[in-house]
C-alpha cells in the first residue's frame, strides 16, 4: 500500500490557468480518498498530474518515498479510470481488460489468464468476447475499472467513473466499488463533483476550490463542521441555513429571535453568519421553555423527502429549514419554534466564504 504526498504542487496551463495552486495533500496507504469539488476547480488535473499525464509545473508528487513528478506515466505504476471509460472500441473486452498487460510485455497466455480471472471477480465472464458497443454503461464501467484492477496498480486514480450511469446503477456500483477497493487495498484517489458520492464512499475528502483545497477531513467531519460557508453551501444534500448573526454575549440574534451561541465563540466582529444543517434543527409548536426567545416563525413551504419532511419556515424575513419525520410535521401556516440540536450550530465570521 503507497502513501501519496503532494507538496506545493502547482500547475499552470499555457495561457495562463492556474489549475492548482500550491496544492499539499497527503493520501495514507489503503486509503480511499475522494477530490469533491464543483466543475473547474482542478480535480481532473490533479489526477492526470498525478498520473503524469500533465506536467506540474512545480511542486513534487511522491508515492511511497520515491519523487515521482518528473517519471513518466507508464512507470509511476498508476491506474486510471476516466469519466468515459477509454475503451478500446475495436478490441473485445479481454483484450480491453489485458491491453495495460501487453504493453507491459507479458505474454499472451498471463495476460488471458489474469484478464479472465478479473473479468469474473467484475462479473464479466459472460462478456469476454464481446466489443464495447453490444454492453450497456454499467458493463462498460466494469470493463474499465477491469483493466485497472488487472495490472495490479499501486495506486487508483479515479475521474468521476460513476457519473455516466443512470441514478439508480450509480447507487448499485457505489458498493461495488468500495467493496472492491477494500477487498484490493489498494490507495485509491476518486474525484467527483457528487457530494452525496463522495460523503458515501470516502475514507476522506478533500473540499476543493480554485486549485486549492478548502477542506480536509472525514465526511462526517466535513458533513457536521464545515471549515467555512463555501464548503457548508456545497455538502449536504437539503442546503445548510446560513442566516446573518449578530454576537451578544453568550447569545446570538437571528431574524425572529435568538439562538444560545456555541460554546467559545470568538468572533472576529458583532455580525457574523450562523449556519445550521436542517438536520439538526429541532421544531416546537410552542415557545421551550429551556430556550427562551428562541427563533420562531411561520410554516411557509413542506417538501417531502420520502420518510422526512423539509420544513421552511419564515422568520422575520429568513428562511430556516428544519428536517423532521414524517409524523412530526406541522401544518401549513403554523407558528413554530426552532431550536439548534447541541453542539451543532456553528458560526464563520462574515469573510471566511
Ligand atoms: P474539474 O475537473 O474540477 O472540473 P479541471 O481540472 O478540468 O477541473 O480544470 C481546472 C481549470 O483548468 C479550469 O479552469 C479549466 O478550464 C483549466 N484547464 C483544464 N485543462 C486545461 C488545458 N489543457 N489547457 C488550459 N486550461 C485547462
Ligand atoms: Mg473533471
Amino acid at each position: 500500500m503507497t502513501r501519496i504526498r503532494l507538496t506545493g504542487l502547482t500547475k499552470v496551463f499555457d495561457g495562463g490557468v492556474t489549475a492548482l495552486d500550491r496544492l499539499d495533500l497527503t493520501v495514507e496507504p489503503g486509503e480511499f480518498f475522494a477530490l469533491l469539488g464543483p466543475s473547474g476547480c482542478g480535480k481532473t488535473t490533479l489526477l492526470r498530474t498525478m498520473a503524469g499525464l500533465e506536467q506540474a509545473t512545480s511542486g513534487t508528487i511522491r508515492f511511497a518515498e520515491r519523487d515521482v513528478t518528473r517519471v513518466a506515466p507508464g512507470d509511476r505504476d498508476v491506474a486510471m479510470v476516466f469519466q468515459d471509460y477509454a475503451l478500446f472500441p475495436h478490441m473485445t473486452v479481454v483484450d480491453n481488460i489485458s491491453y495495460p498487460l501487453k504493453v507491459k510485455g507479458r505474454a499472451k497466455p498471463e495476460r488471458t489468464a489474469r484478464a479472465e480471472e478479473v473479468g469474473r471477480q467484475l462479473g464479466l465472464e459472460a462478456l469476454t468476447a464481446r466489443r464495447p458497443s453490444a454492453l450497456s454503461g454499467g458493463q462498460q464501467q466494469r470493463v474499465a475499472l477491469a483493466r485497472a484492477v488487472a495490472c495490479r496498480p499501486a495506486l487508483f486514480l479515479f475521474d468521476e467513473p460513476l457519473s455516466n450511469l443512470d441514478a439508480r446503477l450509480r447507487l448499485e456500483a457505489r458498493g461495488f466499488l468500495k467493496r472492491l477497493q477494500r477487498e484490493l487495498g489498494v490507495t485509491t484517489v476518486f474525484v467527483t463533483h457528487d457530494q452525496a458520492e463522495a460523503l458515501a464512499l470516502a475514507d476522506r475528502i478533500a473540499v476543493m476550490e480554485s486549485g486549492r483545497v478548502r477542506q480536509l477531513g472525514t465526511p462526517r467531519e466535513v458533513f457536521a463542521r464545515p471549515a467555512d460557508t463555501f464548503v457548508a453551501n456545497f455538502i449536504g444534500s437539503t442546503p445548510m441555513n446560513l442566516v446573518p448573526a449578530e454576537v451578544e454575549g453568550d447569545r446570538l440574534r437571528v431574524a425572529g429571535g435568538v439562538f444560545a451561541a456555541p460554546q467559545g465563540v470568538v468572533a472576529g466582529s458583532a455580525k457574523v453568519t450562523a449556519g445550521i444543517r436542517p438536520e439538526y434543527l429541532r421544531l416546537h409548536d410552542a415557545e421551550p421553555t429551556d430556550a427562551p426567545d428562541a427563533p420562531t416563525g411561520t410554516v411557509s413551504i413542506l417538501e417531502n423527502l420520502g420518510a422526512t419532511t423539509l420544513v421552511t419556515v419564515d422568520c422575520g424575513g429568513e428562511s430556516l429549514s428544519a428536517v423532521v419525520p414524517e409524523d412530526a410535521e406541522p401544518a401549513p401556516g403554523s407558528r413554530v419554534w426552532l431550536t439548534p440540536q447541541p453542539g451543532r450550530l456553528l458560526v464563520y465570521d462574515n469573510d471566511s466564504g
